[in-house]
């Protein structure tokens, strides 16, 4: 299928880059009224090359907002205890307002010990059980990035309240099927969490006011499985072989072309989700800081993140 697709396209690179926008004038704001440069630490274990790509762009995207950053690099032979002893050294730091773990960590350290000694109020990841357990309990907190960007997104669409709407989340990770579901669960959706063990996915997703694709399969979700007029929100990053012979490119877990027939809304991949998640990375250590700093999170930080999160 080709031409223009009649649903309206998502545009979560623009989202974004209004949102960093905004988080710039935050900190320039708080800097100004109390002197406070807010600080982000990304802890990076070992040579990933993908994982370094990331983390760059995460130090270069706080420096262009005005923040402060600063990446820890670890040899990938590093001890449990020795990732365990920097995160809790950065924790006490006064200059540190969020810490961000680089994930994956190498196979012989234990992520959850890691993030058990990472100070809650600077998890701006979102993933340690205190951000969790707040979420999960709808109180105020830190939620992680890439559902909160999701949250953005759909907000954009179907408002603020998605009260008599049904969600469905096709993937139930820590990082982010699980939070969104929460999220949604918050603003009254009717959610249903769906996984590799879930029957006919197909007749779920059908039922969706909005579908949310977080399974990490490429075009895994059809067009014949989408509601006329939903939400689609596509979170996968799939690399696969581009026409140009030894080129890749990226593509989502849905079907674009043929959701894009049916859907009324659906983000893009790229320039959809993606660009969200560092934007909100942004944001959280922004309110980080804020709250650190014992200013009003009203007066510096963006309306779309304090109504989502
Ligand atoms: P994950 O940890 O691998 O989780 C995948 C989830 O999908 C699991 O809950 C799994 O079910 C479910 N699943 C897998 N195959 C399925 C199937 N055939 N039918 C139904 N459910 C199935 O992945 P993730 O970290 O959530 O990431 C998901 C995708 O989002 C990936 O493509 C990833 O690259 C992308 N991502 C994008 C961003 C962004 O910034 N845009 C951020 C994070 C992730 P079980 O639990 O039963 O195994």
């Amino acid at each position: 299928m080709s031409g223009t697709p009649p649903a309206r396209l998502i545009d979560g690179a623009a989202v974004a880059a209004e949102l960093r926008r905004e988080v710039k004038e935050g900190v320039a704001r708080l800097k100004a009224d109390r002197g406070l440069v807010p600080g982000l630490a990304v802890v990076l274990v070992g040579e990933d090359p993908a994982s370094e790509v990331y983390v760059r762009s995460k130090v270069r995207e706080t420096g262009e907002a005005g923040m402060a950053s600063a990446a820890v690099r670890l040899p990938a032979t590093a001890s449990e205890a020795e990732v365990v002893g920097e995160v809790a050294r950065l924790s006490a730091d006064p200059a540190v307002h969020g810490i961000l773990v680089q994930m994956p960590l190498p196979a012989h350290i234990d992520p959850a010990r890691v993030l058990d000694a990472l100070a809650p109020e600077k998890d701006v990841d979102g993933l340690t059980p205190a951000s969790a357990g707040r979420l999960f309990l709808g109180r105020p907190g830190f939620v992680p990035c890439t559902p909160l960007g999701c949250r953005i997104l759909i907000a954009g669409i179907r408002g603020q309240s998605l009260a008599g709407l049904r969600a469905v989340v096709l993937g139930r990770s820590i990082l982010v099927g699980r939070p969104l579901g929460a999220l949604l669960l918050q603003s009254d959706a009717t959610v249903t969490m769906a996984h590799s063990r879930t029957g006919d996915l197909e007749g779920l997703a059908r039922s969706a006011d909005i579908l949310v694709a977080a399974v990490g399969r490429p075009g895994f979700v059809r067009g014949s499985w989408i509601k006329p007029g939903a939400t689609v929100v596509d979170v996968g990053i799939n690399r696969v072989p581009s026409e140009t012979p030894g080129k890749t490119r990226l593509v989502g877990d849905v079907a674009f072309d043929e959701a894009a027939q049916v859907a009324g809304a659906i983000t893009p991949v790229p320039k959809g989700v993606g660009p969200m998640t560092v934007a909100c990375l942004l944001a959280n250590t922004l309110k980080a800081a804020v709250v650190a700093g014992g200013a009003p999170v009203e007066s510096y930080l963006p309306m779309s993140v304090r109504a989502s999160s």
